[in-house]
């Protein structure tokens, strides 16, 4: 009764749909309209893995874009339903969205707030804990942050970085005492690598 699932706690921009590049400031950004918006396609396939090893898919995401007046509500809808819309043509299901829209110095005062969801702050990851009975011991955060790096480490869970380790990040991760389970170029490395090691710990 009441058995508990594992999961994969996705990070939403840079690991399940692209980064764009802000021409204006030469910098990489999460998307800031629906067009911008796009799923990556190996991703997708990534995801199809991690289903089929019976993982639950949540995305645990900052979302700071409305509270910085980049965009409003009705923008951050439908990029929500344009990831959905693409997942659901390729028959991928996520459990769970938890966004936080809150910012420490927002222009838009409703979401000026020092939250506890904002991540690394662990809210959003025990409510969809709590929601979707997740076993924490056999699940995975993965994330292309820092960020995602410091929420792991403080919830005890197991966490695969998306990304190159240059010599910043392995600063970063040296001073913050991070130190993730794998790192991948990609979700859908990070999935075959999971599937990995499914393989090899399941008992026979
Ligand atoms: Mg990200
Ligand atoms: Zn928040």
């Amino acid at each position: 009764m009441n058995k508990k699932s594992k999961a994969i706690l996705l990070d939403r921009d840079g690991v399940v749909n692209d980064l764009v590049i802000n021409s204006e400031e030469g910098l990489v950004d999460s998307p800031n309209s629906s067009g911008q918006f796009n799923v990556i396609k190996s991703s997708i396939k990534a995801m199809k893995i991690l289903s089929k090893l019976g993982y639950k898919l949540i995305i645990i995401s900052n979302q700071p874009g409305i509270a910085k007046g980049q965009y409003d509500m009705s923008e951050f809808l439908k990029i929500k339903r344009k990831l959905e819309s693409q997942l659901h043509d390729s028959n991928v299901t996520l459990a769970g969205q938890y966004y936080c829209l809150h910012h420490p110095n927002a222009k838009i005062p409703k979401y000026k707030k020092k939250c506890q969801c904002r991540k690394p702050g662990t809210k959003l990851f025990f409510d969809a804990v709590k929601e979707h009975n997740i076993d924490t011991k056999n699940s995975f955060l993965i994330g292309d942050g820092i960020t995602d790096m410091q929420l792991a480490k403080r919830v005890k869970c197991r966490t695969i970085f998306i990304g190159n380790i240059n010599s910043t990040v392995t600063r970063v991760f040296h001073e913050k005492k991070i130190n993730p389970f794998y790192v991948a170029h990609d979700l859908l490395e990070a999935a075959n690598y999971i599937k990995k090691i499914e393989k090899t710990t399941s008992v026979s």
